[in-house]
């Protein structure tokens, strides 16, 4: 019997996470991710599964991330029809933001329609619709953490804390033949240790045979997460002495509640004088809705915090908004006040009506906590462009710019030695993936130093039989 392992998505590239488990009754997904990126090279390869999505046995998703799940509404559309397993935080947090990148595929489909296309031919669909995000939700499958999961004939599945957002995990695959087991581990995304709310990943992990791991920043060395409690509050005391506005672009998921979390703990501690503290995003305000839903995913210190104060992120010192008015009304004020909205590139929503009302003032600060593609207003602010163009006009960047490096929720250098090195003598295979190709390198020279001989970087399309 004769199983296979096919690399498809985030293979010698970031995005697009989806590997393919060719099982005899049927292929088995490992995620089924978005591409992001330039638009005609996301659109391409987002178009196409390499596979007939009706034959698609079962996915077995690692995280809810946009660039892990984001295809799924995609494959359903094409006649897929589960069962999608994850865990209860996954299933909860990809409800609410497949929904959100449905939107943004209609909309931005209806944006092209309406500007560029010069006549109907040239007209664009959108990848996939609400009505899919819809159907995509009712295959979703809840597995606790832990628990040996039968998924096809042989294998089972245990999905294992990876650190990295509300509800990821590793996912463990244990298949019988002929009297023996062959054991594969993905690591979708891998976290950190000591990153605030979360449990730390799984460590040590199970020995495998084969491991497909990312390699984000294989090449990089992160700031510890638990200096940015002390460092964002200094920011705020000396923004608030001059009589400034904080302004705070973050991912809806993890760095909002990361910085509410934060902040509520150093006003309890009473290093932070209670002062205006705003969540400015409906997205945002819904996931950490869920991220208060799941307190089986916090760590030790979050569940005492949560037991003493009766709640993580602040709410009554955190004000968390959803109403459109009640941003708008925002813009009309002055007074020293934190502000934390999305998007955390600063490309699109509400964070570019804070920018352009804040970012010409020398008393404010705009600070930077999650990277910045290239391209990107986000990534502008932080070279520290002279003059910003926002809705189409120009506006001066006077206010001071932070960048805080240490809230990146990828493992770095130094956790991957430390979760993946003692793996490395006892695998037959190794992959690394979910990278560019200095990082993807880097993975398989950790892994090489650790003793493993055979680490592999897949390229799109690649077949490898699991002995
Ligand atoms: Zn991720």
């Amino acid at each position: 019997m004769v199983i296979e392992l096919e690399f498809q998505g985030a293979a010698g590239t970031v995005t697009g996470s989806m590997h393919v488990l060719h099982l005899p009754d049927g292929p088995v997904l490992l995620d089924c991710g978005l591409f992001q990126g330039r638009r005609s090279w996301a659109k391409e390869r987002n178009q196409s599964l390499g596979i007939r999505p009706a034959d698609v046995r079962a996915v077995l998703l690692s995280h809810a991330h946009i660039d892990h799940s984001g295809k799924l509404p995609y494959l359903t559309a094409h006649k897929f029809s589960g069962p999608i397993y994850a865990t209860s935080a996954t299933c909860d947090l990809c409800k609410v933001m497949l929904a959100d990148s449905a939107k943004i595929q209609q909309e931005d489909a209806r944006y092209w329609n309406k500007r560029r296309a010069a006549d109907p031919s040239e007209y664009i669909q959108p990848l996939y619709t609400i009505e899919d995000a819809q159907a995509t939700e009712k295959l979703f499958q809840e597995i606790p953490y832990g628990r040996s999961l039968p998924f096809a004939k042989d294998c089972t599945a245990t999905f294992l804390d990876a650190g990295h957002i509300l509800g990821s995990a590793c996912v463990l695959i244990e298949i019988e033949r002929g009297g023996k087991t062959t054991r594969l581990l993905y690591t979708g995304d891998l976290g950190r240790f000591d990153l605030p709310i979360l449990r730390d990943p799984t460590h040590p992990l199970p020995e495998v045979d084969y491991l497909i791991t990312e390699s984000t920043y294989a090449n990089r060395r992160h700031d510890n997460p638990t200096a940015m409690k002390g460092a964002i509050v200094r920011i705020i005391n000396e923004t608030r002495e001059a009589g400034g506005r904080v302004i705070i672009p973050a991912f809806s998921v993890g760095r909002t509640q990361h910085l509410a979390y934060f902040l509520h703990q150093a006003i309890a501690e009473g290093l932070l004088e209670p002062l205006p503290i705003y969540v400015d995003s409906p997205l945002s305000v819904r996931v950490t809705d869920i991220f208060t839903r799941h307190p089986e995913c916090y760590d030790e210190q979050a569940r005492e915090f949560w037991r003493e104060e009766g709640d993580v992120f602040g709410r009554g010192l955190v004000q968390y908004i959803t109403d459109v008015r009640q941003s708008k009304q925002l813009n009309q004020r002055s007074d020293p006040s934190v502000i934390i909205s999305t998007s955390g590139m600063c490309e699109a929503g509400r964070i570019l009506h804070h920018l352009k009302n804040n970012i010409g003032d020398e008393r404010n600060t705009v600070v930077i906590v999650g990277f910045q593609a290239e391209n990107t207003l986000g990534r502008r602010i932080v070279d520290r462009v002279k003059e910003l163009r926002i809705f189409g006009r120009l506006y001066p960047l006077l206010a001071r710019v932070e960048v805080l490096n240490g809230f990146s929720a990828h493992a770095d250098a130094d956790d991957l030695t430390r979760l993946l090195g003692p793996l490395a003598r006892k695998l037959k295979g190794a992959f690394a993936v979910h990278g560019e190709r200095g990082q993807l390198e880097a993975m398989a020279e950790i892994l090489n130093n650790a003793g493993c001989s055979n680490a592999a970087i897949p390229r799109p399309g690649d077949r490898f039989a699991l002995a």
